[in-house]
C-alpha cells in the first residue's frame, strides 16, 4: 500500500437535496428505505444527454420516492454546453440543483467515463469535482494507443483523483479491466478483459475508491452480443470479486456498465412505425438486431453487490420509438412541444420501469402510484 487511502468526507454540505452518489448506493447495498432495512436494491445511473431527459428522470424519481442518480458523459456535457464541456458542467449542475431544491427525493450527479490520463480528460475531471457530486476516473484503457493501461498507472492516476475528490465529499468510481462496445466516442473499445481478483485487491487498497467498475462480461452500446444469442455474464467471478472487496471495506460498491435491457415491446412498437413509414428493410433489421443484457443477468449482479447499474441504451431506444410514433401519427403538427411532451413522457415511463425493476422506490417516501399495476406501454403515452 502506497499511502493511507483518503476517506470520503461525509460532512460536506451540498445544496438542498443533493448528495454524493456513494451515499445513495450504500443505502441500496444495505437495503435501507425510510427507517427500514430490507433487501438489497440497485440504483440505476441514468445517462442523460438533454434537459428533457433530466426533467423526465426527476418526474420518475419523485413519483416513486427513488434515489436519483444522473450521469453525464464527456460528449453529453459537450452537447449541453454548446460544444464547451466546462459550460455544460456549469449549466447542468445549476439546472439540477434548482430542480433538487424543491424535490421530494435526494439526487446525485456523476461524471461518466472521466479519465485522468489526457490533459483534456484531467481538465474535465477537475471541473466535474467542482460541479458534480461524484466522478468516474476511468484510467483502465489507453484510448490513444488502444490498449489496457498498466495496472500501476491506473492505480496512480485513480489515487490522484481520490486525493482531490474525497476530501471535498465527492465520491470516485474507478475501473479495472476493459469493457468492449461503443456507446459514443467516449467509450469505444474493440476488446474486453475480465477483472483479476488479485489485481482488484491491490487496486482497492492502493486507491481507496469506494465505487469500482469491474468487467464481468457486460458491453456498452445497443449490440451487447450476437442477435439470437443471450448475453452471458460471469456471475461467479462477480461473487468472487465481492468477497475480495468486502474483506477490505463493506462500503465498496460495484458498478455494472452497459446494463441496459432490451424490451421487445419497444422494438415491436418502433418496427410498426417504421413499416407505416415504409422504411427500408435495413432500418427494421437494425432495430431487430439490437441485443441487450437480460434482466435476470443484471439481477444476478445486484446480488453480487453491483448496486450502481448504468443505463442508457434502453432509454435512447424508448425515446426514438416514441418519436417515430408521434411523427407517424402527426406529420403536420407544427407545435413542437407535442413531440417534446410525448418523448418526455415516454422517457419518464422508461425510467419508472427500470426503477421498479431495480427495487429503487419508496426510499425517500411512499410511491405515488401503484407499483404492481404499473405497465409501460408506448401506445398509451400521452402528450399531457
Ligand atoms: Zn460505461
Amino acid at each position: 500500500m502506497k499511502n493511507k487511502s483518503i476517506k470520503l468526507n461525509s460532512d460536506r454540505k451540498f445544496p438542498d437535496n443533493m448528495v454524493n452518489a456513494h451515499s445513495l448506493l450504500l443505502k441500496g447495498k444495505n437495503g435501507e428505505k425510510g427507517n427500514k432495512t430490507g433487501q438489497i436494491y440497485a440504483i440505476p445511473a441514468f445517462n442523460v444527454t438533454t434537459f428533457q431527459s433530466i426533467n423526465a428522470a426527476f418526474n420518475a424519481f419523485e413519483l416513486l420516492g427513488s434515489s436519483g442518480l444522473l450521469a453525464f458523459s464527456n460528449s453529453a456535457l459537450k452537447h449541453f454546453g454548446n460544444n464547451d464541456q466546462s459550460l455544460g458542467l456549469e449549466l447542468v449542475s445549476a439546472y439540477i440543483e434548482r430542480r433538487a431544491k424543491d424535490s421530494s427525493v435526494k439526487i446525485a450527479t456523476h461524471l461518466d467515463h472521466g479519465d485522468y490520463i489526457t490533459d483534456a480528460g484531467r481538465k474535465v475531471l477537475q471541473a466535474a469535482v467542482q460541479n458534480l457530486t461524484s466522478v468516474m476516473a476511468d484510467n483502465s484503457t489507453d484510448h490513444v494507443n488502444k490498449c489496457a493501461m498498466p495496472l500501476e498507472d491506473n492505480i496512480d492516476l485513480t489515487r490522484e483523483v481520490v486525493n482531490m475528490a474525497h476530501p471535498v465529499g465527492i465520491s470516485v468510481e474507478g475501473e479495472l479491466g476493459v469493457l468492449a462496445g461503443e456507446e459514443d466516442e467516449d467509450t469505444k473499445s474493440e476488446f474486453s478483459t475480465y477483472t483479476n481478483p488479485e489485481e482488484l485487491n491491490q487496486f482497492l487498497l492502493d486507491t481507496g475508491v469506494l465505487m469500482l467498475a469491474p468487467t464481468i462480461g457486460t458491453m456498452h452500446g445497443p449490440n451487447k452480443g450476437k442477435p439470437g444469442q443471450k448475453v452471458k455474464l460471469n456471475i461467479t467471478l462477480a461473487h468472487e470479486l465481492l468477497e475480495v472487496a468486502n474483506k477490505i471495506n463493506n462500503d465498496i460498491i460495484f458498478v455494472a456498465h452497459g446494463a441496459s435491457t432490451l424490451y421487445p415491446d419497444i422494438i415491436n412498437y418502433a418496427t410498426e412505425q417504421l413499416n407505416a413509414f415504409k422504411s427500408s428493410e435495413n432500418d427494421v433489421k437494425t432495430w431487430n438486431e439490437f441485443v441487450g443484457t437480460d434482466w435476470e443477468q443484471i439481477e444476478g449482479l445486484i446480488e453480487a453487490g453491483f448496486c450502481k447499474i448504468n443505463t442508457d441504451t434502453e432509454n435512447r431506444q424508448t425515446f426514438l420509438a416514441a418519436l417515430l410514433g408521434a411523427l407517424e401519427k402527426n406529420k403536420t403538427k407544427i407545435d413542437i412541444r407535442y413531440y417534446d411532451k410525448i418523448t418526455t413522457n415516454a422517457l419518464t415511463q422508461s425510467y419508472i420501469q427500470k426503477l421498479i425493476m431495480s427495487g429503487n422506490y419508496g426510499v425517500w417516501h411512499e410511491p405515488k402510484i401503484d407499483i404492481k399495476k404499473f405497465k409501460f406501454d408506448l401506445n398509451k403515452v400521452s402528450p399531457t
